[in-house]
């Protein structure tokens, strides 16, 4: 696809359609600098017309001068009122510049968190949406300097402005055509600049795919997680081998863009040269037929030249904010993403105690077409225990994430306690339910804190780490830690230790053991890592620990499965069988092929 095929929506955002709120932005992240900032930038617009204007008064009192000491003085204070000002220039810009720092900090800070703040709102089918991610990595990746940016430009562009006004009041005195000139000759490289940022910003956008191959790849090449497989399948060379493609892909275009850009620049801005010594012609004719003094032309000369910096610098100031709106259009398009609507509001069901019901629930992922769950009817009572058995990709984690909430079903309803799970306000659902999901984090924290995650509130509380570890049976490794729990995890930090797999499948139990309200605990293959004495072991404690509660187990292996009080055999996405171990095996239906299948691979 060509970057010209792209929808061009936000080209009609308007140059000032985000400076208003940018500004906004600036004005509540600190609004003294703002304030000072502003101030700086009118009074450093002021002064060089003020500085043109000394020069011509110097030029002239050191002529009228020339053979007079008595007025040698006169033209010395000039020079020295000139130098104030000159001082005053650069310590105006100073300051400028410092505002900037300081606002850009804060500024690409706040504009951070409102990205991950936002991100915190966004549901799992957002999260899973390729062209959403592309939004929130181009927002990031773009979007925190822009504001800052869009609000420099603007405050340019008064400050120049507010030269050239200055100057044209001067330049006026020579002649009104001379003013003209001045404006027109800065126009068609300021359209050619609109044009190319506006080709600029189409290949940011239409390339978001391939920065973000190129983001994943080096986080493939350079993250301690991908490491040894990269080494040991010898990936590197080929993974950077598509890193150099896709750049030199990018780079192919951006240097076609970038010579274009600067051919016109220069051409056009020949245009700009040639204006102003015809110009120069002009003013240098007029002091040679003495209509003008030569302060007058020193002066004129300078306001010209320097009136034909100040127009460069409003109009690529313009161009300037046209690119910072579009870029802003981004992230203003990412944090206006509508989130799911949390509108549920119950804290407690209908009917206390009824359990987990599914009817007649149907689920698809979103941008696939084959739905993964068909009509699944299911009631899980409190104090019973579920085990859920099926092939790779029958749809048993997906079962768990309807359950937990993370997707909504397409057809059918989920009710905990009699009540749809839509109507239950989020927090109270989350908390009633534990989940240890094959593919937990692990987080680079401490010990402790991994565990403690597992209830927010009690995240920093010691006593609960060490109850909920021994629930989970990982206390006794934990105390042989070179710093117990406190014990930094992960390699990304000093002093960072690495787990074996099973100890973090026990960390990650001790984590769902964490939250004491939870009366709905599900373990999604959560021992896999363990060896079978130590999955059944850990299988009877959980029980025992969970008499009154749900407990919901997803395990390949049988020796545990068995032990269940109800066992859900799914198939493609259906329930096919149901009941305890004896009622299964005496089905002699698919459960008791696997069964058996296993059973001997143990004889
Ligand atoms: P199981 O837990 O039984 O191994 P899953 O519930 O994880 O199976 O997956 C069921 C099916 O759903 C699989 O065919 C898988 O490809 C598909 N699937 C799982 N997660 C997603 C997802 N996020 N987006 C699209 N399809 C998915």
């Amino acid at each position: 696809m060509q970057p010209d095929a792209l929808p061009q929506k936000t080209d009609g955002a308007g140059v000032l359609r985000y400076a208003g709120r940018a500004l906004a932005l600036v004005w509540s992240t600190n609004k003294t600098l703002t304030v000072v900032f502003a101030l700086l930038t009118l009074a450093t617009g002021l002064l060089p017309a003020a500085i043109a204007f000394v020069g011509q008064l110097i030029v002239d009192a050191v002529v009228a001068a020339i053979g007079e000491p008595a007025l040698y003085r006169q033209a010395l204070i000039y020079i020295g009122i000139e130098a104030v000002l000159v001082a005053l220039v650069s310590a105006g810009s100073r300051g400028i510049s410092m505002c900037q720092s300081l606002l850009r900090a804060q500024l690409g800070h706040r504009v951070n968190v409102l990205i991950l703040e936002k991100a915190q709102e966004l549901s799992m089918t957002q999260f899973e949406d390729s062209e959403f991610y592309d939004k929130l990595t181009r927002a990031r990746r773009e979007a925190s300097s822009r504001p800052l940016s869009l609000v420099n430009r603007t405050f340019t562009l008064m400050q120049n402005a507010v030269t050239l006004t200055s100057y044209a009041v001067l330049l006026l005195q020579f002649s009104a055509w001379a003013v003209l000139i001045l404006f027109i000759a800065g126009f068609p490289s300021f359209f050619a600049e609109t044009k190319f940022a506006g080709d600029a910003f189409r290949l940011f956008r239409w390339r978001s795919p391939e920065s973000r191959m190129q983001m994943y790849l080096e986080t493939v090449l350079a993250r301690e997680d991908h490491a040894k497989e990269v080494k040991l399948f010898r990936l590197g060379p080929l993974f950077l081998q598509r890193y150099r493609d896709i750049f030199s892909r990018l780079y192919a275009e951006d240097r076609s863009l970038t010579l274009r850009r600067e051919t016109w620049g220069l051409v056009l801005g020949l245009v700009a040269t040639a204006a102003f010594y015809a110009v120069y012609a002009w003013i240098g004719i007029s002091t040679m037929r003495g209509a003008i003094s030569l302060g007058e032309m020193t002066m004129y000369l300078l306001v010209f030249r320097q009136g034909q910096t100040a127009v460069a610098a409003c109009l690529s100031a313009i161009g300037g904010m046209y690119e910072d709106n579009l870029y802003l259009s981004n992230l203003y398009e990412y944090l206006e993403q509508s989130s799911p609507d949390a509108s549920g509001q119950a804290a407690r069901g209908e009917k206390p105690g009824d359990g987990v019901r599914f009817t007649g629930v149907r689920f698809t992922y979103p941008g696939s077409r084959r739905p993964v769950l068909h009509d699944i009817n299911l009631h899980l009572r409190p104090g019973e225990s579920f085990a859920l058995v099926g092939e790779n990709g029958a749809g048993k984690t997906t079962l768990i994430k309807l359950l937990t909430g993370l997707y909504t079903p397409n057809a059918g309803t989920i009710e905990l306690d009699g009540t749809d799970l839509r109507d239950w306000d989020p927090q109270h659902l989350r908390r009633r339910i534990g989940v240890i999901f094959q593919d937990f984090a692990r987080y680079q924290i401490t010990v402790g804190e991994n565990i403690g995650v597992g209830d927010v509130e009690r995240v920093n509380d010691p006593a609960g780490w060490s109850k909920a570890a021994e629930q989970g049976m990982a206390d006794a490794f934990i105390t042989e830690l070179p710093a117990g729990y406190d014990t930094q995890l992960g390699s990304w930090f000093r002093d960072g230790q690495e787990l074996s797999s099973g100890q973090w499948q026990k960390i990650a139990l001790s984590r769902a053991f964490m939250d004491s309200h939870a009366d709905i605990l599900v373990m999604d293959e959560p021992t896999a890592s363990m060896d079978a004495a130590a999955e059944a072991a850990l299988f009877e404690h959980f029980r025992k620990l969970t008499n009154d509660k749900i407990t919901i187990l997803i395990s390949h292996r049988f020796s545990t499965v068995r032990r269940a009080d109800q066992i859900v055999v799914i198939q493609n996405g259906r329930i096919t069988e149901r009941g305890t171990h004896a009622e299964l095996m005496a089905l002699r239906g698919h459960y008791a092929t696997l069964f058996s299948l296993q059973a001997e691979g143990y004889r």
